[in-house]
Parts: structure tokens; sequence; C-alpha cells
């Protein structure tokens, strides 16, 4: 089911705010700001999926608001429609410069209007549709290396501005080339979702993300859990996995399909992403393998 999609009513006025809200009232759940600082505050805060935005007000007129919209990169995805009273094609021109999607002229006819906010409610779901999908990885269904950058910056930020722990596993499927070889790219594909599966079972808080990083590797990104609790984690996968007993007769290190993790846990200071952590948890990986596989290292000190 689709969520019901919020629209954003910015209007000094409020006949026209009121008329407004009660025209979309059955296509979307309808807020209210009463001036441009309003307008900005709830765009920020509630993230609607459009904007009505008058131009002409007293204290912050609607091309300061877009423009201020438009330079957040929190806010700058929001489409904007102008309602004016200003009429001239000058006018109208000037407002889509700004980045308004559309412009749509005081007194207006209610149900162009209503027509139009649908219209424009569409286009805003299909690309929601298409980012989702760009995000997913089509073999196994879980997020994608594209999903976990973004996600990865996120809480970043996040555990910076929280002085909490992030850790991070980098899962390697244990001597899968010989699987392929033996099994068959088919049966291997199987393996592949079959892990997806398992990792996102152990996915249990909001921030928690498994995702496929390529070829027969995931990631698993755990905000707020320490490096203790993340082995134990990552041990408690690598155990569920072996458990699975998908047979792997050509595995010298079980009769099963296994994997390693490295890991790594880290407690940001700032913003900004430390390539030092990826990598750390890459060569945990890598010592994993090298002192025999189907284990875990995690590297615990803070970056
Ligand atoms: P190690 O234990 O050192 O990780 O050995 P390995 O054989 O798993 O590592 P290697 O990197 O040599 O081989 C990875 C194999 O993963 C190669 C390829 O056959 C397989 N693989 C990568 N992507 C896919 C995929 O999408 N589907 C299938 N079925 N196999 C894949
Ligand atoms: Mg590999
Ligand atoms: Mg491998």
């Amino acid at each position: 089911m689709t969520p019901t999609p919020t629209v954003l009513v910015v209007d000094d006025e409020k006949p026209n705010r009121d008329m407004l809200a009660e025209l979309l009232k059955h296509d979307c759940r309808v807020i209210l700001a009463k001036n441009g600082t309003q307008a900005i505050d709830r765009a920020h805060e509630l993230q609607p999926d459009l904007i009505l935005l008058d131009v002409l007000m007293p204290d912050t007129s609607g091309h300061q608001v877009i423009q201020s919209l438009k330079h957040d990169d929190a806010t700058r995805q929001i489409p904007v429609i102008f309602i004016s009273a200003l009429d001239s094609p000058e006018d109208e021109e000037h407002g889509l410069d700004l980045g308004a999607v559309d412009y749509i002229t005081k007194p207006f006819h209610p149900s162009i209007v209503r027509k139009r906010v649908r219209n424009h409610l569409q286009s805003v779901h299909h690309r929601h549709l298409l980012e989702n999908l760009a995000m997913i990885d089509s073999l196994t269904e879980i997020a994608n290396r594209r999903r976990y950058s973004e996600a990865l910056e996120n809480e970043w930020r996040r555990c910076a501005r929280s002085h909490s722990p992030l850790s991070l596993a980098i899962i390697d499927v244990d001597h899968f080339k010989a699987y392929n070889d033996q099994q068959g790219h088919a049966a291997g594909d199987i393996v592949l979702r079959t892990i997806a599966t398992t990792l996102t079972g152990f996915m249990r808080r909001p921030g928690d993300l498994a995702a496929r990083y390529g070829g027969e590797e995931f990631l698993l990104l755990l905000p707020q859990v320490d490096a203790d609790s993340a082995a134990r984690i990552g041990n408690e996968i690598r155990s569920a996995v072996e458990a699975m007993h998908l047979p792997h007769p050509d595995s010298p290190v079980s009769r099963y399909v296994t994997i390693s993790l490295g890991g790594m846990t880290a407690t940001p200071h700032d913003g900004q992403v430390d390539p030092q952590f990826f990598r750390k948890a890459d060569i945990a990986l890598y010592e994993a393998k090298a002192k025999g596989r189907n284990r875990v290292v995690w590297q615990k000190t803070a970056s």
C-alpha cells in the first residue's frame, strides 16, 4: 500500500489556506504554514511530498522561501508549485526559473488545482519508486552498495552527533568459486539469496542494514553497537549460515557453505566518513581468511 502523500500549503491569508486544505484533503494529508519562516521550518521537519507556495507574503516572500529550500540538501528535492496573484508571463517565468515545477495564478479554478496537484503527486510517487528500485540488489533483493553508501554517510553523522559507536562488517563467502564450479552458477545464486535472507533476519533495529556489496560479499552496518556486541552478532550470523547446512563438498573448511567476517567499530567524531573505517574492516576480513576462514575477526581500535 502506498503511504498517503503530504502537501504543505503556504499562504499568509487564512481563507486561502482553508480553501486549499478543503480542496486537497481527499488526495493527501495537508499541513499548513502561514508565513515563509514557518514554511521553511515545516518543510525541514516534516519533509512533505509537495509544497504549494504563495508568492506575496509579508515577512519572507515565496521567492525567498524557494531559494532557501533549493539551497538546502534536506529540502532541495521537494517540488514546489507557486500559487500567485502575479499573473504576467514574466512572473511565471521567474517562478519557474527559481526552480518551481509549476505556476498557478490566482484566482484559481479549484478543479484544475486539484488535478495539477494529483499529477505532481503521481510524479513524486514514481520518482520514489525508481529511487527505491535503484537502491535494491536485483539478485538478493536486499539493499545494494549505493544504499549502503548513503546509509553509511547518514549513520556516521548521526553517531558523531550522539557520540555513539558505529560497527561495520564485511562478509565474504568461503571458497565460493569452488562452489560455483561444482554446483553451477544457478545454485550459487540460490546460496547468495539464502545468505541475504539470513543476514536480514539479524537486522533488528531501525538503523541496522544488510547490503550486498557485490559478487559474494555483503556488508552489515550496525549503528550504536559497540565492538563486543557487533562481534557477537557477527559470530551468531557466521554460525547461522553454517547451520543452514548448504552442502559444499569441495570446501576444505566445512562440509557446508560458510562465511568469513571482518569487522570494525569506530566512534565518529565529525560528519566526514573516515576511509580507514572500511579499510580496517577489510583488513580484518583478510585476517579471518588467512586464519582459516569460517570465523570472525574484529578491529577494536577507535577510528
Ligand atoms: P575465498 O574463500 O578466499 O573468498 O575464496 P572464493 O572462491 O570465495 O573467492 P574468489 O574471489 O576467488 O571467488 C569468488 C567467486 O564468487 C567467483 C564467482 O564464481 C562467485 N560469484 C561472484 N558473484 C556471483 C554471483 O552473482 N552469482 C554466483 N553464483 N557466483 C558469484
Ligand atoms: Mg570475494
Ligand atoms: Mg569468497
